[in-house]
């Protein structure tokens, strides 16, 4: 049977130009995500995961690619076309304190969201449907005149879900969502995030540098370094079959919570490729601990090696 694909990103790039020369933050992304998935996105912080996320909502304009969204290329759209796709596709931030306007309570935040679903009119309707929001992502009843300040960050990421949610999504971007948050909070948003997927069918990319985190909630997961593909699978068999060098010093970095356990941490060492103009070489070689004249002479293409398994490295597997 042939997969619903709700995304088809094919060769996105973003580049910002510099005093410096061009920055490839996001270099040739291609990937399809399935309706009802994760996608997970992860690798270290200015690997471009968060930029290939605004792309693809066109918060910031993508320098070239496609966005098929349910079959159509939004980076075609006008900018009319495009806020109403908005309503579609949205996106959840990290830090939800600073995403929330901190005059406006929550039954303000959610409601601006209820609003522009047009079904809902008389002030009554749009407090009923409120109220549901609130009780979809746990806030209690009582907090719907809190200004966000009162509350705890896990409750502010609860606002930012609900408001997401208001105007009735098929794709979240969850951009960071748990980073702010204490451990057992994060479990909980977490643990919140999949229930509504499973309740509302919704299709997330969950954006994180934490592989532990990403590997909680994704049907798949994408590693990204320099603003490059280096390794795609899915998430059991990325952790049980790593290939890409990159992708096994991630996950050696993983604490286990047992004495003894984490001896085989790799360390990244070397110089980082800068990200300005970075030329034809593989990015990760300057910290490869297999670089050879190859690596230096040319940056290794995506390749399939198992089914749904892609890596970009011109020496392993071997
Ligand atoms: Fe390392 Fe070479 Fe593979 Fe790049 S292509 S990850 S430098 S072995």
């Amino acid at each position: 049977m042939m997969a619903d694909n709700i995304l088809e990103v094919n060769h996105l790039k973003k580049y910002f130009k510099t005093n410096r020369g061009m920055l490839h933050a996001v270099d040739d992304i291609t990937f399809k995500l399935e309706r009802g998935k994760t996608l997970g996105i992860v690798g270290e912080s200015g690997c471009g995961k968060s930029t290939t996320g605004r792309c693809i909502l066109r918060l910031i304009e993508p320098t070239d690619g496609e966005v098929i969204f349910e079959g159509e290329d939004i980076v075609r759209l006008s900018r009319r076309q495009m806020r109403e796709k908005c309503s579609e596709m949205q996106i959840i931030f990290q830090d939800p304190f600073s995403s929330l306007n901190p005059r406006n309570t929550v039954m303000e935040t959610i409601a601006e969201g209820v609003r522009v679903q047009k079904k809902y009119r008389t002030p009554e309707q749009v407090e009923k449907r409120v109220l549901e929001l609130m009780e979809t992502v746990g806030l209690a009843e009582r907090l719907i005149n809190s200004y966000p300040h009162e509350l705890d960050g896990g409750r502010r990421q609860r606002i930012g879900i609900a408001r997401a949610l208001a105007v009735e999504p098929k794709l979240i971007i969850c951009d960071e969502p748990v980073s702010a948050l204490d451990v057992s909070i994060q479990a909980q948003i977490l643990n919140l995030l999949k229930q509504l997927q499973k309740q509302l069918g919704l299709t997330y990319i969950f954006i994180s540098h934490d592989l532990a985190v990403v590997n909680h909630i994704s049907d798949e997961i994408m590693v990204m370094y320099l603003g490059q593909t280096v390794e795609k699978a899915p998430s059991a068999e990325l952790f049980r079959n790593p290939v890409h060098p990159y992708t096994k010093a991630l996950l050696s970095a993983i604490p286990i919570p047992r004495v003894g356990a984490n001896k085989g941490r790799i360390p990244l060492k070397g110089e980082i490729t800068s990200p300005i103009d970075p030329g034809d070489e593989c990015r990760f070689a300057k910290r490869c601990p297999y670089a050879s004249d190859v690596c230096h002479g040319s940056c290794p293409k995506l390749r399939e090696i198992g089914e749904g398994h892609f890596v970009a490295c011109h020496c392993f597997p071997q």
